[in-house]
């Protein structure tokens, strides 16, 4: 029997489903927006929540917007788009408050949240996928069902710009997508990734090394203006559809170098890159300003991507390494550090968790910045922390849960709290950046 509910929308969770409450059971609702009463088909109870499908809305949310995106709804990429700006930052204060005083027991009066002044067209990288009919688009949230679109209200100008000169040449050569469930089709994968200037990295991932139309489908690509650099990358792995081992460049007008205030950025396809335009500067000097470097301090900085952080912070201390995974990123920090002429910089390839030890170990550090993927902190890196003589821990976070596990753990390994801020990176979405300061 079908099971109606009534329900007031008070929150949206990380996958972007409203979040009720009724007879002290949790409900997740898909579509729910925040702030509306809506009626919803429960599609699941077990015995701490249940799942639910809106229905109708009974009461409009108070905070309630039209979005801006056509594809609002079927694409799954902003989930927040219809409730205002305002309401948004005031939700992911609300998210981060609630996981620090639950997973780290820490009580925030004021949160400050570092917003946008315009919360679209920010976004400096996407990747879109191709269908059975060459029409470029996304897949939605943990599926592989391809929306076709032709813009994207999120990204910069300049990716909108090619967006469309991509897909007539696609048109043109009728190159297929990949298709995960019969494994066949051509493209893998299509990244796009904008600078300042508004040129353009393209970085293709294809199935197969050869296929039919595919000198004329590159050589008509290399003619779109705003392109700078084309790099391929060929990955025959099954159900895999991200860029293969190697990307090679195939094409360049000039070098693509982005810029965060007055430093210079060399980025491989590779390589990780903060997505805000904007915020990213901001976002840095937050973590500098708590700080507090001295000239004579030495730093270490694990999760280093191409240096952005150390570059940042290079002119204030007397030195700092850096600890990076991807050998790519490596070699653009290498590269990143002669452009800028910074020379008290070092970072070398390797895991956090395995290179902690030694760095420590040979090294006076007083300070460490870790800035990690969604997953957080091994134990294994806090432990080491804790067993130096490290007396401050920056922290930038984009996942405030795994932020909040890792800051209990340095509570309880003698560490203090002292500074917390928010920051806007990705508006329209529920994900929420974080930059915090720890010391003895
Ligand atoms: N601080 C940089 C990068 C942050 S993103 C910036 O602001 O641009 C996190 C980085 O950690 C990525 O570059 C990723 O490749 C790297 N990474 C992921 N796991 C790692 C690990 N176990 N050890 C070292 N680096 C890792």
């Amino acid at each position: 029997m079908r099971e109606i509910i009534e329900i007031e929308i008070r929150d949206i969770n990380n996958q972007g489903n409203g979040v009720g409450e009724l007879d002290n059971l949790v409900y997740f609702v898909e579509k729910g927006v925040l702030g509306e009463i809506c009626k919803a088909e429960v599609t699941k109870k077990k015995k701490n929540y249940a799942l639910a499908k809106k229905i109708e809305t009974v009461k409009e949310s108070p905070y309630a917007e039209k979005p801006k995106c056509k594809y609002f709804g079927e694409c799954s990429g902003c989930s927040l788009q219809n409730v205002n700006y305002k309401a948004q930052i005031e939700l992911k204060k609300k998210a981060v408050k609630e996981k620090l005083e639950r997973l780290a027991d820490e009580k925030i009066e004021n949160l400050e949240i570092i917003s946008m002044e315009n919360p679209y067209n920010y976004r400096n990288k996407i990747e879109l996928k191709v269908n059975d009919n060459s029409k470029l688009g996304y897949y939605g949230r943990n599926t592989h069902r391809h929306v076709e679109i032709d813009e994207c209200i999120i990204a910069s100008e300049a990716i909108n710009n090619v967006i469309p000169k991509i897909q007539e040449i696609l048109d043109k050569y009728k190159i297929p997508g990949y298709r995960h469930r019969t494994n066949d089709g051509i493209i893998k994968n299509i990244t796009i990734r904008g600078n300042y200037a508004g040129e353009i990295q393209l970085t293709i991932t294809f199935a197969k090394n050869r296929f039919r139309n595919q000198n004329g489908f590159l050589d008509n690509l290399k003619e779109i203006s705003e392109i700078s650099q084309i790099y391929v990358s060929i990955n025959d792995k099954k159900r895999d559809e991200n860029m293969g081992e190697k990307v090679t460049l195939i094409y360049e007008k000039n070098i693509f170098i982005d810029k965060i205030g007055e430093y210079k950025f060399i980025i491989s396809p590779k390589s990780f890159f903060q997505i805000n335009m904007v915020n990213t500067e901001k976002l840095y000097q937050e973590a500098i300003n708590q700080m507090k470097s001295e000239k004579n301090e030495k730093i270490l900085d694990l999760y280093s991507g191409i240096g952005t952080i150390p570059i940042f912070i290079s002119k204030n201390v007397k030195k700092i390494d850096g600890v990076e995974i991807v050998r790519d990123a490596v070699k653009d920090a290498k590269q990143n550090m002669a452009i800028n002429m910074i020379q008290n910089v070092n970072i070398e390839t390797g895991k956090s968790e395995e290179n902690i030890q030694k760095l420590i170990e040979n090294n006076d550090y007083t300070t460490v910045i870790v800035d990690p993927p969604r997953k957080g902190l091994d134990e294994i890196v806090i432990e080491n922390i804790s067993n130096s003589s490290i007396k401050k821990v920056e922290y930038i976070s984009c996942d405030p849960a795994t932020l909040a596990r890792d800051i209990k753990l340095f509570k309880q390994n003698g560490f203090k709290l002292s500074q917390i801020k928010a920051c806007d990176m990705f508006p329209q979405t529920v994900h929420v950046e974080c930059i915090v300061l720890l010391q003895r």
